[in-house]
C-alpha cells in the first residue's frame, strides 16, 4: 500500500483495443468520487501482463461509515419512498447506458480481470438485459389481500429494508455489480457495495452511468478495499440492514456470523463443484462443446463450473478423445485478440493455487490428458486441463478449484451417476446431456443443486433464479425470486366497526 496525496481522481486508461478513457479512482460516496480519508490507495494489475494499470483509492472503516451514512440519508429520504415508476425509468436508463458504453466496459473487464473479449461482452450484453429486467420489475411489487372474516380488512406489502452492504468477486466484476445494485434499486433500498480488491475498475466506471441515469446520489455508493476492513464493517455496521455476498465459501460462512450480531439478513452465492453429466444417447458431439463450455468459460473462474464430468462407460474413451481435441483446439492467450476464447486467470494468487492443484492431480494419481501447465511465462495463463483416471476421493474431484481444470469419471448406471453427482456439500448447478427427455426430467429431479441444466451449460438468462443449495449458498439471484433478497413484509389488519347506518 502506497500513500498517495494526490493520485488523481480520474486517469487516462488506453486499452489494448485502441479505446482510450477516463478512468474513475475515488471511491464513490453520494454521487461524487472522492479519496479516501486516509488517502492510502492499492495498484491495480492486468492478469495478461503483470504490469499496474493504475491505482485506486482504498476505502477503510472511516470511509464505510461516511457511505453508510449517505446510503441511509438517500433511502430514509427519498428512495424508499419514491414513486416506482421513476426506479424503474432510472434503471431502464442505466441499461441503455451500459449498451452505450458496451465496448468500453467489456474492454476495462478485459484489462482489469483478464477475461476474453468473448466473455466480457457476454457479460455486459448481460448486465443491460438483467437492469432493465429490474426495471421492469419496480413496478410490480405487489402484497396481498388477505381473507380474515367480515370484520376486519387485512393485506400485506413489501417494504424494502434499507441500507444494502453488498459484497462482490473478482470474477464477474459488472455482472456481480448489476446481480446486486439492480434488485437493490428496484425495491427501493440504497447500497454500499464493495468490490474485489482485484477488480474495481468497472464498477467505478459504472457509477458514471449511475449519475447520467438520474439516479438520485447516495442510492448507490461504491467503497474499493479489502474484505478484512471494509467488507467486515459494512458486516457489523448497525445501519447496514442487508449483506449480500458472493464468492467462496469459507468467507461466507464468515460473513454470517460477522452479521449475526446485528441480525443482518443475509444472502450468500457461494462456491461450487457441480457435475456435468454425458449419457451414452446423447449428442455427443454438442455434449462434447457444452462441457467444454461448462469449465472453460471464463477460464474456469465460475462459481457453477462444471469442474466433475462424468461420462457413460459406453461412450467414455470416444468422449474422451473428443474433448481433448476440442480443448486442444481453444484459443489461449491475450484476451483482446481475436478468436480468443480463455484468457488470464485474474491473479498470481489464482495462477498458483490452480498450479497447485494440477500437481495433487498429479501426486493422487489422475491422469493429464490435456493442457497440466502454464503456458507463457508472463501473465497468468493456463492451459486448459483435463484428468481422467479419477477416483472419488480425490482432492481435485471434492474441491473447488476455480480454474480451467476439469476430472473425467466413467459410470454405468443412472443410480451410480446420481450418487456420484450428489456426493458434495456444494449443491450450485448440475448439467445432463441425454436425448432422452424422461431421463433428463428423472435425473434433474434426483439431483440437488440449485440449477440443471440439459443439453446445454453456464447458460444464464435474467429471468431465471440462479443459487445454490446446501454449502453453495442461501437465497436465489435474478428472476422474481431476487425480489425476495430485498423486501420485507408488512401484515396490515384493520378492524371493521359494524354499520352504524
Ligand atoms: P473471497 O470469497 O475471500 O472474496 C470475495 C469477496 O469477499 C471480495 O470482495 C473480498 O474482499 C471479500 N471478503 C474477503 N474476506 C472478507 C471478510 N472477512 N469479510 C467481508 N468480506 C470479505 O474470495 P478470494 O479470496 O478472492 O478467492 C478465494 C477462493 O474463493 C478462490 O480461489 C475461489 O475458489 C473462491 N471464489 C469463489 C467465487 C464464487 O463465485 N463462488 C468467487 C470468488 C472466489
Amino acid at each position: 500500500i502506497r500513500l498517495y496525496s494526490s493520485l488523481n481522481l480520474r486517469v487516462p486508461v488506453t486499452l489494448p483495443n485502441g479505446v482510450t478513457y477516463e478512468q474513475p479512482t475515488g471511491l464513490f460516496i453520494n454521487g461524487e468520487f472522492v479519496p479516501s480519508r486516509q488517502h492510502k490507495t492499492f495498484e491495480v494489475i492486468n492478469p495478461s501482463t503483470e504490469e499496474e494499470i493504475t491505482h485506486v483509492y482504498e476505502a477503510r472503516e472511516d470511509d464505510v461509515d461516511v457511505a453508510v451514512a449517505a446510503a441511509k440519508e438517500a433511502f430514509d429520504n427519498g428512495w424508499s419512498q419514491s414513486n416506482p415508476e421513476d426506479r424503474a425509468r432510472g434503471l431502464f436508463k442505466l441499461a441503455d447506458l451500459i449498451e452505450e458504453h458496451a465496448e468500453t466496459l467489456a474492454g476495462i473487464e478485459s484489462l482489469d480481470n483478464g477475461k476474453s473479449l468473448l466473455c466480457s461482452r457476454a457479460d455486459v450484453a448481460l448486465v443491460s438485459k438483467y437492469l432493465r429486467s429490474c426495471g421492469g420489475w419496480a413496478d410490480k411489487l405487489y402484497g396481498d389481500v388477505i381473507d380474515t372474516g367480515k370484520d376486519y380488512f387485512s393485506y400485506s406489502v413489501r417494504e424494502p429494508l434499507g441500507v444494502c452492504g453488498q459484497i462482490i468477486p473478482w470474477n464477474f466484476p459488472l455482472l456481480m455489480w448489476s446481480w446486486k445494485v439492480g434488485p437493490a434499486l428496484a425495491t427501493g433500498n440504497t447500497v454500499v457495495l464493495k468490490p474485489a480488491e482485484a477488480t474495481p475498475l468497472s464498477a467505478l466506471y459504472a457509477c458514471q452511468l449511475v449519475q447520467e441515469a438520474g439516479i438520485p446520489r447516495g442510492v448507490v455508493n461504491i467503497l474499493p478495499g479489502f474484505g478484512k476492513i471494509v467488507g467486515e464493517r459494512l458486516c457489523t455496521h448497525p445501519n447496514v440492514k442487508k449483506i449480500a455476498f458472493t464468492g467462496s465459501t469459507a468467507t461466507g460462512r464468515h460473513i454470517m456470523k460477522s452479521a449475526a450480531d446485528t441480525i443482518k439478513k443475509v444472502t450468500l452465492e457461494l462456491g461450487g463443484k457441480s457435475p456435468n453429466i454425458v449419457f451414452s444417447d446423447a449428442d455427443l458431439d454438442k455434449a462434447v462443446k457444452s462441457i467444454a463450455f461448462g469449465i472453460f468459460y471464463n477460464s474456469g473462474e465460475v462459481c457453477c463450473a462444471g469442474s466433475r464430468v462424468y461420462v457413460q462407460d459406453t461412450v467414455y474413451d470416444e468422449v474422451l478423445e473428443k474433448f481433448k481435441e476440442y480443448t486442444e483446439s481453444l484459443v489461449v492467450g491475450d484476451p483482446f485478440q481475436k478468436d480468443v476464447f480463455q484468457g488470464a486467470q485474474t491473479s498470481q494468487m489464482q495462477l498458483d493455487k490452480i498450479l497447485d492443484y494440477v500437481k495433487i492431480g498429479t501426486n493422487e494419481g489422475a491422469r493429464v490428458v490435456a493442457g497440466g501447465e502454464r503456458k507463457g511465462d508472463k501473465g497468468y495463463f493456463i492451459k486448459p486441463t483435463i484428468f481422467a483416471d479419477v477416483s472419488e476421493d480425490m482432492r481435485i474431484v471434492k474441491e473447488e478449484i476455480f480454474g480451467p481444470i476439469v476430472t473425467v469419471s466413467k459410470f454405468s448406471t443412472v443410480d451410480e451417476v446420481v450418487s456420484a453427482a450428489n456426493d458434495s456439500v456444494y449443491g450450485l448447478a448440475a448439467g445432463i446431456h441425454t436425448k432422452d427427455v424422461n431421463k433428463a426430467i428423472n435425473v434433474s429431479k434426483r439431483i440437488k443443486a440449485g440449477t440443471i441444466w440439459i443439453n446445454t451449460y453456464n447458460d444464464f438468462h435474467q429471468n431465471v433464479p440462479f443459487g445454490g443449495f446446501n454449502s453453495s449458498g442461501i437465497g436465489r439471484e435474478m428472476g422474481a425470486a431476487a425480489l425476495d433478497n430485498y423486501t420485507q413484509t408488512k401484515s396490515v389488519r384493520m378492524s371493521i366497526d359494524k354499520p352504524q347506518y
